[in-house]
């Protein structure tokens, strides 16, 4: 794939950016400015080199129409703090205003683009809708980088089909988020611990396939726990239960015992008899779990255990609260599972956008990981083994 260096003199350059800005939101407050700080040092290095950059982003999800409740504005006017200089902010993506920011850019200036999910040819399956829009983008720039790893798992107009019609370079974000998957999934070093957490199984089904062969350790918890106890025929109470996926728990605890990988599920499960912050919290025995309670975290002897093996490895990744974290009562787990990570010497990754928001929520700083990813999905789909639109499609561009 070629880089930002590939791209040669950028000064008075206008480089479009898909960057991923797309930020938790209540009301017009940002709960978590995250990936807005990971956007800025490609920012910076364009502005530095005296590019004119024009940011295109989107934010929730809009029904490809205009809708004030999605504006990227408040996100631009954060941006500006962090870089702390002025940003632009065109009220359309790729309209009137898009181009007369555009325009009136100077070298070394940036302008946030509004929305591009305001715009149905974003995200159209239909690729002449979507190649349409793509048009309208590549024509407000001389160059592209593409620099959103959110979104790199999605083909669409802003990450894929506007690739093929500018020079196209992968910006520094997410080139340092391939060289982490990149070594997670090739040669890892020894120990390899994988901890998976989190609602349900079939959203990390893809992952536990193409992992538990090459790590040495699979650590489940989360709400998933639940099927893989069902499975060795326990009951599990009210607990979260996908029951159309028993009989896919047990092939992976057999293929991980055929492998020789550890397969670790909890021993003890912290219950309650409701989804709620001030429910009864007590240990119980992960087979002997009431018939009236759910289990909302691992419990403290598996908390413990978890750490350990977290600890000595290393490389590890870790994807999905082990517990209910957002109720402090069900948080043990997932911050036993976090600590543990904080203290290994080896490579420490966290996927998943709740699993990064917990780490933030219970105190830890981002730089006591080795990394912490800015995309969940395409996380997960890189480690599962797919090919990702956004990055193939750079590496067609460079051969
Ligand atoms: P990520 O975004 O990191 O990939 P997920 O979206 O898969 O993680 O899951 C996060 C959610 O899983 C959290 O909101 C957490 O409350 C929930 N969760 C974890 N353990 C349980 C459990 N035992 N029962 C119900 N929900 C759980
Ligand atoms: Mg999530």
């Amino acid at each position: 794939m070629k880089t930002i260096s590939d791209l040669g003199d950028l000064r008075g350059k206008r480089v479009l950016v898909r960057s991923d800005l797309n930020v938790p939101l209540d009301g017009a407050t940002i709960t978590d400015d995250g990936r807005i700080r990971a956007s800025l040092p490609t920012l910076r290095r364009l502005t530095e080199a005296g590019a004119r950059v024009l940011v295109t982003a989107h934010l929730g999800r809009p029904k490809g129409e205009p809708d004030p409740a999605f504006s990227l504005a408040p996100v631009a006017a954060r941006l500006s703090e962090l870089l702390g200089g002025p940003v632009a902010f065109a009220t359309d993506t790729v309209g009137p205003e898009a181009q007369r920011v555009a325009a009136e850019l100077s070298d070394g200036q940036i302008a946030v683009l509004e929305n591009v999910r305001f715009n149905a040819g974003e995200t159209s399956k239909d690729d002449a809708e979507r190649g349409a829009f793509a048009d309208q983008l590549a024509a407000l720039a001389d160059m592209f980088v593409s620099d959103g790893f959110g979104v790199v798992h999605r083909k669409q107009a802003s990450v894929y089909d506007v690739a093929t019609r500018l020079p196209a370079a992968v910006g520094d974000l997410v080139q340092a988020e391939v060289e982490v998957l990149r070594r997670l999934t090739e040669s890892p070093e020894r120990p390899y611990v994988v901890v998976l957490g989190g609602s349900k199984v079939s959203d990390k089904l893809g992952v536990i396939d193409n992992l538990i062969e090459k790590a040495d350790s699979l650590l489940i918890g989360g709400g998933m726990v639940f099927t893989f106890l069902a499975a060795q025929g326990h009951g599990v109470g009210s607990s979260l239960l996908e029951a159309d996926q028993i009989d896919v728990a047990r092939g992976y605890i057999e293929r991980a015992a055929a492998a020789g990988v550890d397969l670790l599920l909890p021993t003890d499960v912290v219950v309650a008899p409701a989804f709620a912050a001030d429910a009864p919290a007590t240990v119980v025995a992960a087979d002997a779990i009431p018939d009236d309670q759910m289990g909302l975290d691992i419990g403290p002897d598996s908390a413990a255990v978890f750490a350990e093996y977290v600890r000595g490895a290393k490389t590890v990744f870790w994807n999905g609260p082990m517990g209910v974290f957002e109720f402090e009562a069900f948080a043990g787990g997932t911050r036993a599972v976090a600590e543990a990570l904080t203290r290994t010497d080896g490579l420490s990754v966290v996927g998943g956008g709740d699993s990064a928001a917990a780490v933030r929520q219970l105190g830890f700083a981002d730089d006591q990981f080795g990394h912490i990813s800015t995309g969940g999905g395409a996380s997960l789909e890189y480690l599962e083994g797919k090919t990702l639109p956004g990055l193939a499609v750079l590496e067609e561009q460079s051969r």
